[in-house]
């Protein structure tokens, strides 16, 4: 057995080096004996297979995401997702890295045939054998397993087959609360009980816009761990997360009086010192919740997680300083560069859009005393929700 794959594998290179390797591949359904073809490309001498069509094989439906580049394949509870020139995918929850990237190649995304295969191979219910030049043979091993595909003739990611997702529910979190008061002001301001004020604020605001569910973290001076508020928002379906802050800066009052304006990030590595010193600020909560479990690895894989949607995470984070630089500007500035990326916990592990908004700086005394005013926090509140709104309207028409 083991010879006869090297030898498929010696045959198939030498298809690929002599060029006779393009062309759409022949696939054999069996029991059936159905014969179909799958869309094939020849890319940098690599035999490349298109991937909704192949997945189709295997029983599976596929949803294509214009906007974030990113396919979805699904079959019951299983779910591949693969993003145009990333080098890895998901399986279920789980990130796997690719040798190849998906690349575009017309309206498809095409991966290595050989790639396919080791994939496919992991999927229960089929036996796949590829003959090393043109045809593969799919066998249904385990009929029950398999759920009828729709069969859409093309496997072009046309605008008929792509599915935009819609926005529908959102979670906005408050950030800190109960024995947890975030950062202190000079006044004696607690931004916890700022985040509250805004949270509330903007579930009321989208309220009245009947589209949306509006789901808080907490709505009342309590403590909720920062898992426990991704936790949710995933266990909610959320389409975004939305966690609401409020800055310090540490140090003498000169510091603290230099340090004013908001600021949105998104969850990646921090680009600067500045921007890891406020995630770690953030992040100190995780102390009083105990390690975390998983280890190192986990870790791994929840940033990758977030980076799924490292694009729209991004989108909604410039929507949202455009509004705060229309409607606050005169009153609270914005912090160096309007967005930042760091690695908070509380955007770890969220499967959705997710931003970090520092709304201002407890420890100054302009800043403290504009966050503490109804109409101020009222006209934050506005700011976020037409930012929602129009991320919205944006990503539904796809971004
Ligand atoms: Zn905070």
């Amino acid at each position: 057995m083991n010879a006869l794959l090297v030898l498929l594998v010696a045959g198939m290179a030498t298809a690929l080096s002599a060029g006779t390797g393009s062309g759409d591949i022949t696939v054999h359904e069996m029991p059936s004996g159905t014969i179909i073809s799958l869309p094939a490309a020849t890319v940098d001498e690599e035999r490349y297979a298109a991937v909704p069509a192949y997945f189709e094989l295997l029983g599976f439906t596929w949803q294509w995401d214009s906007g974030s580049r990113k396919l979805t394949c699904m079959r019951g509870s299983k779910r591949f997702v693969f993003l145009q020139d990333i080098s890895y995918f998901f399986r279920d929850s789980l990130v796997v890295a690719l040798r190849q990237t998906p690349v575009r190649r017309g309206p498809t995304l095409y991966l290595p045939l050989s790639v396919l295969l080791e994939i496919g191979r992991t999927i229960q219910g089929y036996t796949l054998t590829f003959d090393g030049a043109q045809s593969l043979t799919v066998e249904t091993i385990e009929p029950a397993l398999a759920t009828p595909s729709p069969r859409t003739g093309s496997a072009a990611l046309s605008p008929e087959g792509a599915v935009t997702g819609s926005i529908r529910t959102l979670v906005i979190d408050a950030g800190h609360g109960g024995f947890d008061p975030g950062a202190l002001g000079p006044g004696g301001v607690r931004e916890k009980d700022i985040t509250l004020s805004i949270a509330l604020l903007v579930r009321d605001i989208l309220n009245k816009n009947g589209n949306l569910k509006v789901y808080l973290t907490r709505d009342s001076d309590e403590f909720v761990g920062l898992r426990e508020r991704t936790r949710m928002a995933n266990r909610l379906k959320a389409d975004l997360f939305i966690s609401i802050h409020a800055n310090a800066m540490p140090g003498s009052q000169k510091n603290k009086d230099a340090a004013k304006g908001y600021k949105v990030y998104f969850l990646s590595e921090a680009k600067n010192e500045a921007d890891k010193l406020v995630a770690m600020r953030e992040n100190a909560v995780v102390e009083l919740e105990g390690p975390r479990r998983g280890g190192e690895l986990h870790d791994v894989l929840t940033d990758l997680a977030g980076n799924e949607y490292l694009r729209e995470s991004q989108e909604l984070s410039i929507l949202l300083d455009r509004q705060f630089e229309a409607r606050l500007c005169r009153k609270i500035g914005r912090l160096q560069e309007g967005i930042g990326q760091a690695n908070f916990w509380v955007l770890n592990g969220a499967y959705m859009p997710s931003v970090l908004i520092e709304t201002g700086f407890v420890t100054n005394s302009s800043d403290e005393n504009h966050l503490t005013e109804r109409p101020f926090q009222r006209t934050m509140a506005e700011a976020i929700c037409g930012a929602i709104l129009n991320f919205k309207k944006k990503y539904e028409k796809g971004l």
